[in-house]
């Protein structure tokens, strides 16, 4: 199975460089990296374009990933063209042929000449046609109409099947895309080249390297294109983007295999990835952003192990979020969108790591007492210019890059300092108190991976290596929306029948920890037409929602109930306590997570499900909270069969000591705990004493 870390569609153009101002017509390349979409780039001309493509391709295949790049124009000529040109069926060496010669700049190109040349190696007139130039050129018609005999087909296999598209032999005129193909498989062909055993081209070669060229076709998806066409994005911006995104999700949507395969059919006139597979492309452009059946478990497991319903959790939930360039200083607490790679060195030169006296250590003779100082100093930022004579030794101090003739520094405290002479200590080792350059981090290595939050250390590693802007998801979104008619706001009412919605301001301010923005849906009663009417107007503003209560079966569980009808519900029965039914679903493609609604429940179900669901959907990685095994304060059997967490606090010894009660409505022992004690899914008796397992509130991002 193909699977590909980076997709990118290139829109090319066989026109000429006219300006620096982004503009149709010229060459558009949308990137979606680990499933984030980036910004369309404007690439003016031929050249610009072959050496962003050739950065792009270096710098995934450097970081170990693969990528897939799809351009829109004809990666073959209709059968019989290739043998008759080169001698060879082989469509490559079409390619070949065609980089040697054309005569391609940003501003002009011999492509019509070229034509017409072609054509006089055939009989009859063409098969190519069009001139865009004011001079006849000799075998070159004007009019498709003039010609004849030349025994070529006028349209690939592929393209009787495309509707709508252009036959590769007109050389220009609206929607022509001649003279896409010569330049395009000129520039391809520098870059096969210059990536040889890295890169094939689909559906010519096997696939399997880290780059795969494949030809793609937006028109493909003319309806989504014009459903996203907006006055603020030139048109080709958008199809690239909405063709790339489409290729992502097929790939999640586990189709773009077949589309692949599709590609057998074009072993010599080369195929548009995408036809015979139109329907799993459309469903992917219009995908919901998540399969439906995302939260389904397996059928017939009644109580679902936690360490079960997590890795399900994992495998089926990606990224949903976009990708944004934010200055370093601003990008504290955010995720990664893409792999960062040292632009230089640290350090980036050998310095010195103290304030001393530095020399070259072998132009001293073995055990020197003393060495005569020179005149002048290395400083950091000031470097001392010259070279250090053999056998004398120059202030330097920290940070100071080593001047030629020092690799050697003692420390200010080790030395007396006598009429510009330097009384030395004992043994000084080669290389003393001195910084080799890249040391630290080395220019090309991968500095932090894509999926990260960054920490202030990051800033500080970023900042070190030379940069100074980074890509980082869009914050995502998170709904919290609490459910039940008993519920009211806080101080509201005396009505002992009533309870005060302790959920929503846990829930909205765990989320703001955890990183996430979030949005606060209020509170909808147990009225199943007042729900819907919120989800609905929700769905805009959020990426997620987690709702608290009526989310198991009862005649009350509108949560449940109302995921039902979209057919999306799956309630999870996890065997873990404190815990009730979650009710896991979509609404419009947005995902739910029902919550239990007892505030303990609650807290325990977002911390140990939610959140690494809501930080995968965000673009993070999957990470396990940093568990400690300490000794038990307490003592307590357990039955088998379900996890328990106990809301528990260190005590000053290091042992894990638990709120003295269990029950499940004591809100105030969740206050109490400093973290939660996790006994495993089988039976135990734990005494005082036993290694037990304590997770900390701080390794949840409290
Ligand atoms: P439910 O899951 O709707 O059956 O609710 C279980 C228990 O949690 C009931 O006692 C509810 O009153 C209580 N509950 C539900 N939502 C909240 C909330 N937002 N704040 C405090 N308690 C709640
Ligand atoms: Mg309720």
């Amino acid at each position: 199975m193909s699977r590909f870390d980076t997709i990118v569609v290139v829109d090319w153009s066989g026109g000429n460089d006219t300006g620096p101002r982004p503009r149709k017509d010229a060459i558009w390349a949308a990137v979606v990296r680990d499933g984030a979409a980036e910004a369309p780039v404007y690439l003016r001309n031929r050249v610009l374009a072959e050496a962003w493509l050739a950065e792009l391709f270096e710098g995934e295949i450097r970081a170990g990933r693969r990528v897939m790049a799809g351009f829109d124009f004809p990666f073959g000529y209709p059968a019989g063209f290739a043998r008759a040109l080169t001698g060879q069926t082989d469509p490559l060496a079409l390619w070949a042929w065609f980089a040697a010669h054309l005569e391609d700049t940003p501003k002009a190109n011999n492509r019509f000449a070229l034509a017409g040349q072609i054509n006089a190696c055939f009989p009859g007139v063409g098969p190519f046609w069009f001139n865009g130039t004011g001079t006849d050129i000799p075998d070159l018609p004007r009019k498709g109409t003039a010609r004849g005999d030349h025994g070529l087909p006028e349209r690939r296999r592929v393209e009787t099947r495309a509707k709508g598209s252009f036959a590769c032999w007109q050389m220009g005129g609206s929607g022509a895309v001649g003279g896409q193909v010569m330049t395009g498989i000129s520039t391809l062909n520098r870059l096969k080249s210059r990536f040889s055993d890295a890169l094939t081209v689909w559906p010519f070669e096997p696939l399997g390297t880290p780059i795969a060229l494949v030809e793609v076709w937006p028109s493909l998806l003319a309806d989504q294109v014009r459903d996203e066409a907006s006055d603020s994005e030139v048109r080709d911006a958008t199809q690239v983007r909405v063709l790339a995104r489409a290729l992502w999700q097929m790939q999640i949507n586990g189709t773009l295999d077949d589309a692949l395969d599709a590609g057998t059919e074009g072993a010599e006139e080369g195929w548009i990835l995408g036809v015979g597979a139109e329907a799993a492309l459309i469903e992917a452009a219009e995908s919901p952003a998540l399969r439906n059946d995302c939260f389904a478990l397996p059928p017939g497991v009644n109580w679902t192990p936690v360490d079960t319903a997590l890795a399900h959790l994992r495998d089926r939930l990606h990224p949903v979020t976009q990708s944004q360039v934010t200055a370093v200083s601003n990008a504290c607490g955010r995720i990664l969108a893409a792999d960062q790679i040292a632009r230089r060195s640290n350090p980036p030169a050998a310095n010195s790591a103290v304030d001393g006296y530095g020399f070259a250590h072998d132009s001293l003779p073995p055990r020197a007492t003393k060495v005569p100082l020179h005149p002048g100093r290395a400083a950091a930022g000031a470097a001392f210019g010259g070279t250090l004579p053999p056998g004398k030794a120059l202030r330097i101090l920290t940070g100071a890059i080593l001047p030629d003739g020092v690799d050697t520094v003692v420390l200010e405290e080790d030395v007396r300092l006598e009429n510009q002479t330097l009384f030395l200590p004992g043994t000084i080792k080669s290389g003393a108190n001195t910084r080799r350059a890249g040391e630290d981090v080395s220019a090309g290595d991968i500095a932090l991976r894509a999926g990260r939050r960054l920490t202030p250390a990051d800033l500080a590693l970023l900042s070190a290596i030379g940069i100074a802007e980074v890509p980082v998801r869009t914050c995502l979104r998170v709904g919290v929306l609490s459910t039940g008619d008993e519920l009211a706001h806080p101080g509201e009412t005396t009505d002992p029948a009533r309870t005060f919605d302790a959920n929503r301001p846990m829930l909205l301010s765990l989320l703001g920890r955890l990183g996430h923005a979030p949005v606060d849906l209020g509170h909808v009663g147990d009225d199943r037409a007042a729900l819907r009417q919120h989800l609905d107007d929700a769905v805009s503003q959020v990426d997620a929602i987690l709702t608290s209560g009526g989310a198991s079966a009862g005649d009350e569980d509108h949560v449940s109930a109302l995921l039902e009808e979209t057919g999306t519900l799956n309630l999870w029965r996890i065997a873990v306590k404190p815990g009730r039914p979650l009710a896991l679903g979509q609404w419009q493609s947005k995902p739910i997570f029902g919550l239990p609604g007892n505030p303990v429940a609650a807290l325990v179900c977002a911390l140990i499900f939610a959140r690494p669901a809501l930080e995968r959907l965000a673009g993070g990685d999957w990470a396990d909270p940093q568990e400690f095994i300490v000794p038990a304060a307490f003592e307590k059997r357990k039955k088998p069969g379900r996890r328990e967490y106990l809301r528990a606090r260190m005590t000053v010894d290091g042992r894990a000591e638990v709120f003295p009660s269990e029950g499940s409505g004591r809100i105030s022992g969740l206050s109490w705990a400093d973290g939660l004690v996790e006994l495993e899914d089988g039976a135990r008796h734990v005494r005082p004493g036993d290694p037990v397992r304590y997770v900390p509130f701080a390794s949840f991002g409290l």
